[in-house]
C-alpha cells in the first residue's frame, strides 16, 4: 500500500458501501459477504433455477422439458435477493466498478469448486450494446469474467461475441416479453475464436435465461463446443413458472 493510500485511509476510513460500517479494506465488510443468500437445491440441472416447494432432489424444470435451452447448464451461488442485490444494483448502475474486485474472487472460487470437471473452458462475458458500453462505461459482466478466468486458469475472450441489438432492460417485463425482446440480439463476429470451443457464458443476473439462451444460440449457430453458464445471481422465476 502506499504511503498516500495510507494517509487518505487514515483521513477517510473506508467504509462498506451497502452498511457503512468501517472495514480494513475493500469495499463490502463481512457481515454484508455473509448475508448473501446461497442458492441451494434443489434446482434444474439444465437452467440452474430454484424451485421453492415440491420435489426435494434437483430434477428437469417443466420449462426446460418443454423449451430445452441452446445451453447445457446455468449455475450461480447466489439468490438475487437482499445485500447482494444491493452490491450488484451499486456495481451495475451506480457507476461503482470496482464492487467488482469484491464480487468476482466469490464467482471465481464457486467456478472452481462446481466446474472444474469442465476442461478447455473459453471465458465468454455476455456483451452490452456498444451504445450502453458507452453511457455505463464498462461491462459488469467483462469485470466478472476476467476474475473467473484467471481463478479457472482458463483464456478469456470478450470479442467474438456481439449484441447487435440494443435491447431494453429485461427487468419489469414478463418471460415471453424477455424471450422477445433479446431474441436474434446476438451474433458471433470471429467464428474462429469459437468453433469446436466449450464455452463458459458469464453474467451478472439471470431471471428466466433468455439471455443466456440467445448468446448460446448465437454460439451454437457459429458451431461451438458446449456452452455452459456462470451467473453471479439468480433471481427467482415469476410466479406460474415455478414448479
Ligand atoms: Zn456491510
Ligand atoms: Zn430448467
Amino acid at each position: 500500500m502506499s504511503l498516500l493510500r495510507k494517509f487518505i485511509d487514515l483521513l477517510y476510513p473506508p467504509r462498506c458501501l451497502l452498511c457503512r460500517a468501517f472495514i480494513a479494506s475493500g469495499s463490502l465488510c463481512d457481515t454484508c459477504f455473509s448475508s448473501f443468500k446461497k442458492l441451494v437445491t434443489p434446482v434444474c440441472p439444465i437452467c440452474g433455477g430454484p424451485f421453492l416447494n415440491g420435489i426435494q432432489e434437483d430434477h428437469v424444470c417443466e420449462e426446460c422439458l418443454r423449451n430445452r435451452p441452446y445451453f447445457d447448464s446455468a449455475a450461480s451461488p447466489y439468490m438475487y435477493d437482499g445485500r447482494i442485490m444491493d452490491a450488484i444494483h451499486l456495481f451495475k448502475y451506480q457507476g461503482k466498478p470496482h464492487i467488482a474486485k469484491a464480487l468476482g474472487p466469490l464467482l471465481a472460487s464457486f467456478a472452481k469448486e462446481r466446474l472444474s470437471g469442465l476442461r478447455g473452458l473459453l471465458i465468454m462475458p455476455v456483451p452490452l450494446h456498444p451504445k450502453r458500453l458507452r453511457q455505463r462505461g464498462y461491462n459488469q459482466s467483462l469485470l466478472l469474467a476476467r476474475h473467473v478466468a484467471v481463478g479457472m486458469r482458463a483464456s478469456l475472450d470478450f470479442m467474438a461475441l456481439r449484441r447487435t441489438k440494443d435491447t431494453k432492460v429485461q427487468t419489469g417485463l414478463r418471460r415471453d416479453e424477455r424471450r422477445r425482446n433479446v431474441k436474434s440480439a446476438f451474433e458471433v463476429a470471429d467464428r474462429r475464436a469459437v468453433r469446436g470451443k466449450n464455452v463458459l457464458l458469464v453474467d451478472d443476473v439471470a431471471t428466466t435465461g433468455s439471455t443466456l439462451n440467445e448468446c448460446a444460440k448465437a454460439l451454437r449457430k457459429a458451431r461451438s463446443g458446449n456452452v455452459h453458464c456462470l451467473v453471479l445471481a439468480r433471481a427467482p422465476k415469476e410466479a406460474g413458472s415455478r414448479q
